[in-house]
């Protein structure tokens, strides 16, 4: 089992039912794999839910199953409006599905149409009657392009709309979802998540985020789960409405969220659009079928193009829920190998739009749930490409520990270049060095690392450090290190050279206020006239003599 980083409870209970919960069994940044317990069936999360309609079908839902989703979504309101004789049944009857169902509410027509004719308590009422799984609240979702006014006034009468469903509920084994509102007002976003938190719902959700995600305003779509999941207790499942986008799912996963329903296999299918792991392709553009899915496997793109209207929504529609699936199953496999970080940042260059999300969720949650859920150690080595993984949560990670040692008894800093050897307390170098100082406690050596700045050798065995691998030189531009404290001496031994070197130089002249980089005395600033002596030796011998004066 992979090392649990998420602190506090492992399982939770959903409902007063003893049999409803979540359990979070591993994690990577803020993505976790999970499993929710329903009173029909036990579901890995991050899961898809394929958005089923209660009357007409194409794909047959028994289909679905055995292409291995083993949740789906359907609507209560079009239940209620279409089947309401047979609402007895059960919704596990009259959508044909053994697994756990979860209900919308009629939220969505409310944006669509601008209202509905039922109230929430009725609707409550009529989820517990065909038994759903996992029932949404009546809400009233914010939608995008609305005043201030109205975005407040949805968040109140949504609130309004969970108390008063709670206060009416008879059973206690469905689990209720509570969805936040605001839209683009991430303000009222996080304060309606503050309000929800309160009123302790098995199940949260984010309200209508498809306009955003139909504009590919993914970085508003980022800032919204940002600000809805800080404020939600993190170990409650966490739901997307409508996001069934392939650019967006690994990076959603990685903001915390663990389901998603759609129904963005048949609206595609319907116009002809291939889903890609990279996006959707228009199937007049596709020449080749990349994917082994049934469909794929027996067609070549040219049949797939001159089927009928009908045949081919059905073939689009089971290639695309075969590619979702398969996204979905990628995604997880990269959280389990602790390899979010590289998999959602390959998939967001698939479009500039992704890739600007992408940045804006690195940076947003630097500190944040990224950190939290990435394990303190991994199995595998870290890649850094480029500079921005350097935003990595491991990297920050490292960067707090770095910030909290105590070097307030240390007075002297000894520099040492980088060594072959990981970590660097391991090397051959800082056991002479260390032989050198000998019992001299004053001493804090330090090593030059690319992509860290200086590692003090205490610390140089923490993950990541002895385990990275990176495609470039380059320094970080803060050092606490040098610029914590007033250092008596700093002595370099040098490297040799390029860019560890100039670094070094520029480090050291902000330090003194100096250029430096040569042997000198230096005073500082409006510090009562004490020197820093920085020393820079070019040789191993000369270098030796210097610690010998150490002791
Ligand atoms: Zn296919």
């Amino acid at each position: 089992m992979r090392a649990f980083a998420f602190l506090g409870d492992k399982i939770v209970n959903l409902t007063n039912f003893q049999d409803a919960y979540f359990e979070i069994k591993a994690t990577d940044m803020g993505g976790r794999i999970g499993a929710i317990k329903t009173k029909t069936s036990e579901f890995e999360t991050p899961s898809l839910l394929p958005v089923i309609h209660p009357v007409r079908q194409a794909v047959p839902c028994r289909e679905i199953c055995s292409m291995g989703y083993e949740a789906v979504m359907t609507n209560a309101y079009t239940t209620y409006r279409r089947l309401r004789d047979r609402a007895q049944d059960g919704i596990h009857k009259i959508i044909d599905f053994e697994g756990s169902i979860m209900t919308d509410s009629g939220g969505y027509q409310v944006l669509e149409f601008g209202s509905v004719d039922i109230s929430p308590v009725e609707m409550a009422k009529f989820e517990e009657t065909i038994g759903s799984d996992i029932a949404i609240i009546l809400d009233l979702p914010t939608g995008l392009d609305v005043t201030r006014k109205h975005a407040e006034a949805t968040v109140e009468l949504t609130l309004k709309a969970a108390k008063e469903t709670k206060s009416i509920l008879t059973r206690d084994d469905i689990i209720w979802t509570l969805p936040i509102q605001g839209g683009r007002y991430t303000d009222l976003v996080a304060k309606s998540a503050k309000s929800s938190a309160k009123m302790d719902f098995g199940y949260y959700a984010l309200g209508s985020p498809v306009e955003v995600m139909e504009d590919y305003n993914f970085s508003l779509l980022v800032e919204m789960i940002v600000a809805s999941k800080r404020h939600l207790p993190m170990n409650k499942p966490f739901h997307l409405f409508g996001a069934g986008h392939p650019l967006i799912l690994p990076l959603a996963i990685a903001l915390g969220c663990d389901t998603f329903d759609s129904a963005s296999y048949m609206l595609y299918a319907k116009q002809d659009r291939y889903i890609s792991s990279g996006g959707t392709i228009r199937l007049e553009q596709l020449e080749y079928l990349g994917c082994s899915c049934r469909i794929c496997s027996s067609h070549k793109a040219n049949e797939l193009k001159h089927l009928s209207k009908e045949e081919r929504i059905v073939a689009l529609a089971r290639h695309n829920l075969f590619m979702l699936k398969q996204i979905m199953e990628e995604t997880k496999q990269a959280i389990w190998e602790g390899r979010l970080w590289e998999y959602v940042q390959s998939n967001s260059r698939n479009h500039p739009k992704a890739l600007e999300a992408f940045r804006t969720a690195a940076l947003l949650e630097a500190n944040g749930v990224f950190e939290r859920g990435t394990p303190a150690f991994k199995e595998r080595g870290l890649f850094i490409s480029d500079a921005f993984d350097l935003k990595r949560p491991e990297v920050a990670g490292y960067r707090k520990k770095l910030g909290e040692l105590d070097i307030s008894s240390k007075r002297n800093l000894v520099i040492l270049p980088e060594t072959k050897t990981k970590p660097f307390l391991r090397s051959k170098l800082y056991h002479e060095i260390s032989r050198l100082l000998g019992s001299n406690e004053d001493c804090l050596v330090a090593f030059t690392c690319p992509n860290f700045g200086l590692v003090p050798a205490e610390i140089s065995d923490i993950y990541p450090l002895s385990q990275t691998t990176s495609a470039f030189t380059s320094f970080p531009e803060f050092d606490p290190i040098i610029h914590r404290k007033k250092w008596d001496r700093i002595s370099i031994l040098s490297s040799d050279g390029g860019p560890v070197k100039e670094w070094l130089k520029t480090e050291l002249a902000s330090y003194s206020g100096t250029s430096a980089g040569q042997p000198r005395w230096k005073k500082r600033g409006n510090s009562k006239n004490v020197e820093t002596i920085v020393e820079m030796s070019r040789s191993y011998k000369s270098f030796k003599k210097r610690m010998a004066t150490y002791v």
